[in-house]
């Protein structure tokens, strides 16, 4: 081989040795920036991972019902919410019932605004269901409320507006007829008008009573200060002469045992409230010759009140009830011996604001027991 061969040669072999590092080198700066990216799009996955993992967790742990139904009006993803709701989950717009919220969801795809409707289940529950449009894909996002329980109080808060300007009108009125009356009977007869004085007398005293308890129930609902110790037995002795007085005109007996009991953490106004409210409901439900017993007993963890009365008794259907607003079993004879309507549901307030419970056993013409149990401090 001649020199210039041998040069050649060499210039060649070095070359293939340049090139071939280059391409390693590539190849490896390839690998490099694939590795990277790898671990990248690892972080990224994660990332989404973990932001689609907290999404569903929402999403199932929501108490909406939330129901997606793609352009074809297919179920795309719905929660467990909406299951309980429902009862089912359907698979797509058509199986979608009670068929209000089918209507409101159709409702949004026509106009392209958010769509409300309430319905009642089957079973007795109202839902709210409010369907939007979401995406460009035509998509639909139906989310169902229970209603249920905020309608029912709706209705509570609307009977009770009813029944107290009922409860007040009344008394009003025959303040206004006594009034008039007492106008013209100036002239015409004044013999008459003591009477009617003693009639307007009785129905504003009436009125006072009902304004009275309405406010003590206003502001037992929205709770008590509990910031006083409490001696249960102090207010029963200080409240017996009352009692004593009304029991006498009643014609009833009335006997008091009171023991030595812990303090009660409380409201001393509203827990004489409590008292007041039984001890004279046994006095006015009992007629002339009958016996009221008034207990207060020490037990495990708390006390116990037990006002006892041989009175008139309250049908076995009405129990459930007589702690509602304004629910009476005789109207006739609540209206005739003062009564409101409220005294129940005032010591029901009362009881449940000190933590305690309150219960009822009657037999209808034998008398009726109150028990009501309150904790002390520990
Ligand atoms: P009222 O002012 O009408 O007495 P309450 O809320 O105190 O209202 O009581 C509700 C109803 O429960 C009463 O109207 C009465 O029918 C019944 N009731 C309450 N206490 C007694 C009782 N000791 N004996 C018989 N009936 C009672």
């Amino acid at each position: 081989m001649g020199p210039i061969l041998a040069v050649a040669g060499l210039v060649l072999g070095a070359g293939a040795v340049i090139l071939g590092l280059r391409a390693r080198d590539r190849a490896s700066a390839t690998l490099g920036a694939l590795r990277s990216t790898h671990t990248d799009l690892e972080q990224r996955l994660r990332v989404v991972d973990a932001e689609l993992g907290a999404m569903s967790s929402v999403l199932s742990s929501m108490e909406e019902g939330v129901l997606l139904l793609d352009g074809d009006g297919r179920t795309r993803y719905s929660n467990a919410s909406l299951a309980t709701h429902l009862g089912t989950v359907p698979g797509a717009l058509e199986a979608l019932l009670p068929l209000g919220l089918q209507e409101a969801v159709r409702h949004a795809v026509r106009d392209g605004t958010t769509a409300v409707a309430e319905v009642e289940t089957g079973w007795g529950r109202w839902l709210r269901g409010s369907a939007k449009r979401v995406g460009d894909g035509g998509s639909i996002l139906l989310v169902v409320r229970d209603i249920t329980e905020p309608r029912r109080l709706d209705a509570v808060r609307r009977d009770f507006v009813t029944n107290a300007s009922h409860e007040l009108k009344t008394p009003v009125a025959s303040i206004q007829a006594a009034a008039e009356t007492i106008k013209t009977a100036a002239h015409d007869d004044p013999s008459v008008v003591p009477r009617f004085a003693d009639r307007l007398e009785i129905e504003a005293f009436r009125l006072s009573r009902i304004v009275s308890d309405l406010l003590d129930l206003s502001r037992l609902e929205s709770g008590a200060d509990l910031d006083e110790e409490i001696a249960l037995g102090t207010i029963l002795r200080d409240e017996a002469e009352r009692f004593e007085r009304a029991a006498s005109e009643a014609g009833v007996s009335l006997e008091m045992s009171v023991e030595d009991v812990p303090p009660v953490r409380g409201s001393a106004r509203d827990l004489s409230l409590l008292i007041r409210n039984l001890v004279d409901n046994a006095i006015r439900y009992t007629r002339a010759g009958g016996r009221i017993d008034v207990a207060l007993c020490a037990e495990p963890g708390g006390i116990v009140v037990i006002v006892t009365d041989t009175g008139l008794g309250i049908p076995s259907r009405d129990l459930p009830r007589i702690f509602e607003r304004f629910y009476r079993v005789d109207r006739a004879r609540s209206r005739e011996t003062g009564g409101t309507g409220l005294g129940l549901s005032i010591v029901k307030h009362v009881v449940e604001n000190h933590g305690g419970t309150v219960s009822v056993r009657s037999e209808l013409g034998r008398g009726t027991t109150f028990e009501v149990r309150l904790p002390t401090e520990v």
